[in-house]
């Protein structure tokens, strides 16, 4: 079959990309197919799935039309600045349908530095899985095309089977992009940069500033609807914060079973700087860094650049709290924009209960005795319950489409990948399938629903590295 690729990033200056191939691996399997986005991208599935297409997932074979590179970044990890990150375990192959074809752990590249550019297999199923499970719950995000075996080890603290994720993305575009070519004062390549992304993203800015309210804006309704799910992202670093407003690098990121607003999963993140609760303040730091990058296309005036882009970033924490109030409100079944102060209530009542965050919303829609059964103790529960009701008459039938039955547990991607690691994959096909409806209960999978057991909990996540 012949792909239709087009390729505009391959179209930009040099400065943006180092050409490179993936390098060949000895035995691929294929682990799973994405029907559904193969169609929608106009890629037939049983393609993917036969030899060829095995070959050109696994990176043995580029398919004609293909130009594989990897891109340039920089970016603050953890409040540090590195002048060069770039895909070090990335090739974007090219753009199909408008769409980045990206293979994860694909082999070294010229920005991999010590790294060897492959991917353990449990981090490609935990990518695989979370994506899709964020698409499925209506949250704007990178997708999976395929997951591969590589058949070969890579090495990490212990010999893994490798795996290999061909990752969709309306574009790779991200802060990290902007702060590698301010870091060199390449004004004309954050000129092209700004172009592109308008261009790419079919925005109606016509500007630097104007791209930049965009991504604040998008910014702002990504990180409300992670929180309204309990997502913690676990690596918010400025090159994993993509411009499109799109989920990107699910490297350690988790859902809360129980609800704490200082939850973090990440082994990385000693000091909780990408906490639940931090997350919109981490956001709005990330936004001050991109501005940063941009100063020099705001105004001539350096002062006057300075002005404005704070006028921007002030609008932040605004736009957030709208975002996050529609979201909550819709998640209590209550108009758009109700009383902070009653969802603030609830969640303060989650919080010192440590209820799981899915569960309490997802039995609100169920009615009371439902509801009540999270709460060891009931009366702050009951009175809650008391201001909910005068506060209005909410639908459960809107309720159920906002407040999931099923997330992707992280005690549960455990397990799939534990069997995933023995070869049976049976485990990773259901509980992707189960995901795949989340808003609606599915018979003979409650245990799904179910958070873990004290002996299931997993209290850290580590980095595909
Ligand atoms: P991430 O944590 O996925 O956002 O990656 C941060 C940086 O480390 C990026 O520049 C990656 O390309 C690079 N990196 C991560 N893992 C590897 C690896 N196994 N080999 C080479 N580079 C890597
Ligand atoms: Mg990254």
């Amino acid at each position: 079959m012949k792909l239709n690729f087009q390729n505009t990033f391959a179209r930009l200056p040099e400065s943006f990309f180092e050409k490179n191939e993936p390098t060949p691996v000895i035995q691929p399997s294929i682990i799973a197919v994405n029907d559904g986005l193969a169609e929608e991208l106009g890629i037939d599935p049983n393609f993917l799935k036969s030899d060829e297409g095995l070959a050109v997932l696994a990176g043995n074979s580029i398919p004609e039309g293909a130009e594989p590179l990897a891109m340039a970044y920089a970016g603050h990890q953890f409040g540090g600045f590195s002048s060069q990150l770039g895909d070090g375990r990335a090739i974007l192959i090219g753009e199909i349908g408008g769409k980045d074809i990206q293979l994860k752990g694909a082999g070294p590249t010229s920005f991999s530095r010590r790294g060897d550019g492959r991917s353990a297999l449990g981090p490609v199923l935990r990518e695989y899985l979370v994506s899709e499970a964020m698409h499925a719950l209506g949250i704007p995000t990178t997708r999976a095309l395929a997951a591969v075996m590589s058949g070969e080890l890579v090495l990490r603290e212990q010999p893994e089977k490798g795996g290999i994720l061909t990752r969709v993305a309306s574009s790779h575009l991200r802060i990290g992009t902007a702060q590698y070519f301010a870091a060199r004062d390449d004004t004309e390549s954050l000129k092209a940069l700004v172009e592109y992304a308008i261009q790419r993203h079919d925005l109606e800015a016509s500007n630097a500033l104007e791209l930049f309210q965009d991504v604040i804006r998008k910014q702002a309704r990504l990180i409300a609807q992670w929180m309204g799910l309990g997502f913690i992202h676990g690596v918010m670093n400025t090159d994993n914060m993509s411009l499109s407003g799109e989920t990107i690098d699910y490297g350690p990121c988790a859902f809360m079973d129980r609800f704490n607003p200082t939850q973090k999963f990440s082994y990385i993140d000693q000091n909780g700087r990408y906490a639940y609760s931090n997350q919109p303040g981490i956001a709005q730091w990330n936004l001050t860094r991109f501005a940063e990058a941009l100063l020099p296309l705001f105004d001539e005036d350096q002062e006057k650049a300075v002005a404005v882009a704070k006028i921007e970033l002030q609008k932040f924490p605004a736009l957030f709290d709208e975002a996050h109030l529609a979201i909550f409100s819709k998640k209590i079944g209550l108009p758009k924009n109700h009383d902070p102060e009653l969802i603030q209530a609830l969640l303060d009542l989650m919080a010192s209960q440590k209820t799981d965050f899915t569960l309490t919303f997802r039995s609100l829609s169920n009615g009371p005795d439902s509801f009540l059964l999270n709460f060891k103790d009931e009366a702050p529960a009951r009175d809650w319950l008391a201001k909910w009701n005068a506060a209005g008459t909410p639908e459960s039938s809107l309720m159920k489409v906002v407040n999931p039955a099923y997330i992707p547990r992280n005690h549960q991607i455990e397990k799939v990948i534990a069997a995933a690691n023995q070869e049976n994959f049976a485990p990773f096909h259901e509980l992707h399938k189960v995901l795949q409806n989340p808003y609606n209960e599915q018979e003979g999978f409650v245990e799904m629903e179910q958070p873990p057991t004290p002996e299931e909990i997993v209290c850290n996540t580590f980095c595909g590295t």
